[in-house]
């Protein structure tokens, strides 16, 4: 049964408390954990042992082995589109969970991000209280903001753990990652060790981090060099995607190889019938993948360019606590050349301005336009962040 939750790493505990749930579940859970600590994975493993025919669960039958591909129809994953959950993704929550389970007597709807539930909220609280007797819920969070604390009180709760370095270097290892580089991205990753994983995958993260922290440097205070970086950062952007490319194209090969099979089986019962339902058997789940995989790529853009702008910020405090020239360029506008404080006061005011746009992605996601305004500002010294 613990090879149901292999892909789990460093949760013993949560990993525990699950297989216990496992024998009389209750209709819902709340796993709580900071980014990449294996909340989504440990959701999808459950959901197998739910709807798994074997006591205790094996983990490789058929309906496990579906569920672990994301195919199984009576797992239903609710991802937010926008930054928040929305009350449209709460009203659909609450119709899918009143329907009956395609396959077995359960079905489990898995929500992704429930600490951005914000307004909708209320919304489901009384589907999350009473659900049929058939669902089950298993909602992820990050934390548990105050619009989500009356929900997670329905709720059993399971906690994850952030990762160690040393628990993040130990599995990239395992997967046969030579040591120095384990360690190398396990602090790259911030403890994230899907995040580590992709980036091992990656050749060119270690020039997307120089090129960050190049910039301070590189910038003149003039609009064309502003928009340049951008340009330049935003290409370094699109080609970190890559590797997760590969991976869904892989993954969608796999899916089409194990349709094929299962159509070619159910076509030999023949005639019209048998064709049409062997149609169906072919593109079964294709769809859900191609939404789930466009997910993934503009949560891999997000997070690309988050770790982006902490390379950066860790560029401004190294030339703050060193108290270094912050930019030649930036240096050479005022003749004489800034006092140390001017310069301590333009590296936290670039601090602050790195700060705000990482607030800002939140809300409005023009990236080229935001990173060529922090640009021109980075290379202007003397404007004040908003606060
Ligand atoms: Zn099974």
């Amino acid at each position: 049964m613990g090879e149901l939750y292999a892909d789990v790493v460093g949760q013993d505990k949560a990993i525990a408390a699950l297989e216990a749930a496992t024998v009389r579940p209750v209709h819902a859970y709340l796993f709580v954990g900071p980014p990449g600590t294996g909340k989504a994975a440990a959701a999808t493993s459950f959901a197998a042992a739910l709807l798994c025919p074997a006591t205790p669960p094996d983990g490789t039958c058929e309906t496990c082995r579906r569920v672990l591909a994301g195919i199984h129809p009576d797992v239903i994953n609710i991802e937010r589109e926008g930054p928040y959950i929305t009350i449209g993704a709460a009203q659909q929550v609450t119709s899918l969970a009143a329907t009956s389970p395609l396959e077995g007597d359960r079905k489990i709807l898995v929500l992704h991000d429930f600490h951005l539930v914000e307004a909708a909220g209320p919304a489901l609280l009384k589907t999350i209280e009473e659900p049929p007797a058939s669902t089950v819920f298993i909602i992820l969070a990050e934390h548990v903001p105050s619009e989500l604390i009356t929900i997670a009180s329905r709720c059993v709760r399971v906690d994850f753990d952030p990762l160690t370095p040393v628990q993040v270097t130990a599995a990239l290892e395992a997967q046969g990652i030579d040591s120095s580089r384990a360690v190398e991205l396990a602090a790259a990753s911030g403890g994230r060790l899907d995040r580590a994983r992709l980036l091992a995958t990656d050749p060119d993260f270690e020039a997307r981090r120089a090129a960050w922290r190049a910039i301070p440097g590189r910038l003149d205070g003039t609009g064309a060099t502003a928009a340049l970086l951008a340009d330049e950062l935003l290409g370094l952007l699109d080609s970190s995607v890559e590797p997760l490319r590969t991976r869904h194209s892989a993954a969608r090969a796999a899916l089409e190889e194990r349709n094929a099979k299962a159509a070619e089986i159910t076509g030999k019962g023949g005639g019209r019938a048998g064709g049409r339902a062997a149609k169906a058997i072919l593109n079964a789940g294709v769809g859900e993948l191609e939404d789930r995989q466009k997910r993934e790529v503009r949560r891999q853009r997000t997070d690309e360019l988050r770790a982006g702008l902490a390379t950066l910020a860790a560029a401004y405090r190294d030339r703050l606590l060193d108290g270094s020239v912050l930019s030649p360029a930036a240096d050479s506008t005022h003749p004489g050349g800034p006092g140390l404080a001017r310069r301590r006061r333009a590296a936290l005011d670039a601090l602050g301005h790195i700060d705000q746009l990482g607030r800002d992605l939140i809300y409005n996601p023009a990236e080229l336009l935001q990173l060529q305004a922090l640009f021109t500002r980075l290379g202007r010294p003397g404007s004040p962040p908003r606060r």
